[in-house]
């Protein structure tokens, strides 16, 4: 770990005197890089929002960029996998998954779709309320389950603790790391550091980025979420690519340790194993989706059901689906805010992308925040 690690252990998490020295060691250190830009990319819907929530980017030199990469579960579930939900729920099963996946569009319909077709659709806050659902009905019940490693950990143990025989999961759950590893390689993304999302690090301990950022030559800090943490952790990645330390910063250790949640990590790795699989706008990732072992397949909804999504597929995109940036969006190559669509055509009530769906969306998160004049200093 590198050093200053303890500095997030005094922090007074919300202390404008202590964001002002923070902001001001920021601007420092980009002059000292003597390059513009510089690019950082966090990869968690929960950074943005508090980026744009607590008006972040406005303190930052107009010199750095902050961008959100590939952090929001929802916005990178494959359209194959929205298909399958709703081919599974006009066939007569019953979906439970959490509210941002209902509207989230698949090749030509819904989740909100299916419902109005009659569906039955069940919007839940947890893997837990999925089976309790299943539980109150003898009827079957597929868990439509998305998330990052933290969620999937969630979804890990209900299957562990036996749920009941008519309760199954349908898994559009993602794994981060391979995600960080795609936007890496990529030339034209030019990110110089990443921050990762600290309630991940705390399942898989911040140990798992050290090969990462020695192979990419590439900082990583595991941040907090509140605003000083973000800043602080923005501070020590800026002092590492100057200092070109390819190493792991932990700026979260009130949290987060190297080795991280042994007993959660076993419980994921139990039940999922890490496979190639669709990230929406991005391509296929390698290792990048969690798949349900062999041993869990009789509650694995792919292997129980026949899904049949041919019904669901169109020819062509329409027109304004082919105009989504999300996928660019995603590994940090545009703003929402050069998206044509954004706020035009494009709104969180009637969505185009999966950027606009969910709560952790980059580009619903800078709608609702009114866009980026009150985001400021990005340009
Ligand atoms: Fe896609 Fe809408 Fe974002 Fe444009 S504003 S990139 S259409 S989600």
């Amino acid at each position: 770990m590198s050093a200053g690690a303890s500095d997030g252990a005094e922090l007074k998490f919300r202390d404008p005197g202590r964001a002002h020295e923070l902001t001001t060691a920021l601007a420092r250190l980009v002059q000292s890089l003597g390059r513009a830009p510089v690019t950082l990319m966090h990869v968690c819907g929960t950074h943005e929002q508090a980026i744009a929530r607590f008006g972040l980017r406005a303190g930052l030199p107009p010199a750095l960029h902050v961008i959100m990469g590939p952090g929001c579960p929802v916005c990178v579930t494959d359209l194959c996998e929205v298909d399958e939900g709703v081919a599974l729920a006009l066939q007569g099963v019953r979906i439970a998954t959490y509210g941002d996946m209902v509207k989230l569009p698949g090749s030509s319909k819904s989740l909100a779709d299916a419902q109005a077709e009659g569906a039955q659709i069940e919007v839940v806050y947890s893997a837990t309320q999925a089976v309790e659902l299943a539980r109150a009905s003898d009827r079957p019940l597929v868990f439509f389950a998305s998330g990052f490693e933290t969620t999937a950990v969630a979804t890990a143990a209900i299957l562990l603790a036996q749920p009941p025989a008519n309760f199954s999961v349908l898994s559009a759950h993602k794994y981060v790391p391979p995600a960080m590893e795609a936007v890496a390689r990529l030339p034209e993304a030019r990110v110089e550091g990443f921050l990762a999302a600290g309630h991940a690090a705390v399942i898989t301990g911040y140990g798992l980025f050290e090969d990462f950022a020695r192979r990419h030559r590439t900082p990583v800090v595991v941040a907090g979420f509140e605003p000083l943490d973000i800043l602080a952790a923005l501070v020590k990645l800026l002092e590492m690519i100057r200092d070109g330390e390819h190493s792991v910063a932990n700026a979260y250790p009130r949290c987060v340790t190297r080795e991280g949640n042994r007993r959660a990590q076993e419980s994921l790795w139990r039940v999922f194993q890490a496979v190639a699989g669709p990230w929406r706008g991005i391509g296929v990732i390698p290792d990048g989706n969690l798949q349900l072992r062999e041993e869990w397949a009789a509650l694995d909804a792919r292997r129980r059901f026949r899904i049949d999504v041919s019904g669901l597929k169109q020819a062509t995109q329409s027109e304004l689906s082919r105009r989504c940036l999300c996928g660019k969006i995603m590994v940090g190559l545009v703003e929402p805010t050069d998206c044509p669509l954004f706020g035009r055509e494009c709104l969180p009530d009637s969505p185009v992308g999966a950027c606009m769906v969910s709560s952790e969306g980059t580009c619903k998160i800078w709608h609702q925040y009114g866009g980026r004049p009150d985001l400021g200093g990005t340009s």
